[in-house]
């Protein structure tokens, strides 16, 4: 929880830093420091929108129609599942197309539950999450199936905002640095920085350490959405049960993996408002002789996407009861 309350502290004062003390020093106008306010008003809410809403929006957990018959916890799940994998099934709405690497059901021996498709378990969380991405101690939360795209756009305004306050706080602190090593110029280095070195040294190097290592993050972020991957499966792909065309056969080329995520209609791409697709626990894949970007031609493996596009759920979990036997 520490790294989240630093978020939120660096956050707060580099908000109110700018407001009473950097829009002041840079400029004397009121209008030209009004617009400033207004600009820095708006990024700074959509940043802190996205925040709350990445930081309190949970990633997705397996829904009950996974968890498995206490018959099969006493045995060792993981190297038995090869044998048992023709008595345990996964529900019939949501294939599972991915496996261990011995080819067993994948399962969780915390959660005792088998695991969709690119769930993975978070020990943090302690408890499986849906499409998994990483676990950020920055939100405090698993970032996964749903809230990915929060964090996606956390990180983009969190950047435009960073830049946003190097941008405003250069000039007094290169004109800080010149005074401080050219007293013979005559100016104080205090004068040079508005009056108050600390704040707007403080502002200056806040704003390009965070300019730096969120704008690469959201990059980063961009083309795995763009990919339809997450950073576990960049470091560990899943292994498949179908032969697959391409490495990551969740790729259903740029434009189905971006509306997976960010939504088909464009205007709610840039809002942090749930527009993510599907259930999260059933993916469609490609197969192994399907040319990438020519979907509607091609068959899918999981599913046929017209009937998850025609069960797109409004973003809710199909509403499932546990299976016969099913503890
Ligand atoms: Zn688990
Ligand atoms: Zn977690």
């Amino acid at each position: 929880m520490f790294p989240a309350v630093l978020g939120w502290s660096v956050l707060i004062f580099g908000h109110l830093n700018y407001v009473f003390f950097i829009s002041g020093a840079i400029t004397s106008s009121w209008d030209s420091r009004a617009l400033l306010l207004i600009f820095h008003t708006l990024l700074g809410g959509m940043v802190y929108w996205c925040y709350v809403m990445v930081m309190f929006t949970k990633p997705g957990q397996p829904s009950v129609d996974f968890i498995v018959s206490s018959q099969y916890h006493l045995v060792n799940l993981r190297y038995e599942f090869v044998a048992l994998a023709g008595t345990l099934q996964y529900p019939p709405d949501c294939p599972s197309m991915t496996r261990e690497d011995n080819l067993g059901l994948r399962y969780c021996l915390t959660c005792n539950n088998l695991k969709p498709d690119r769930t993975h378990h978070c020990n943090t969380c302690r408890q499986c999450v849906l499409r998994m991405d990483h676990h950020c101690p920055w939100i405090a939360n698993c970032v996964g199936f749903r809230n990915h795209k929060f964090f996606f756009l956390f990180l983009s305004y969190g950047t435009m905002l960073a830049f946003f306050y190097t941008c405003s706080t250069v000039v007094p602190f290169v004109n800080f640095l010149d005074a401080s090593i050219h007293p013979d110029k005559g100016i104080s280095p205090d004068a040079a920085a508005g009056g108050s070195p600390g704040l707007m040294g403080s502002q200056f190097i806040f704003g390009i350490m965070f300019t730096m290592a969120l704008s690469l993050m959201s990059l980063m972020h961009f083309f795995l959405i763009r990919r339809n991957g997450t950073s576990h499966e960049h470091h560990r792909l899943p292994r498949f049960i179908v032969p697959i065309a391409k490495k990551n056969g969740f790729d259903l080329g740029s434009k189905e993996n971006w509306e997976m995520i960010m939504g088909v209609d464009p205007k709610y791409w840039f809002l942090p408002i749930n527009t993510t697709r599907f259930n999260g626990q059933s993916f469609p894949v490609r197969g192994p002789d399907e040319e990438m970007g020519d979907l509607e031609h091609g068959s899918l493996l999981a599913k046929d996407l017209d009937d998850l596009n025609a069960s797109d759920n409004d973003n809710e979990f199909t509403s499932v009861s546990p299976r016969p036997g099913h503890a």
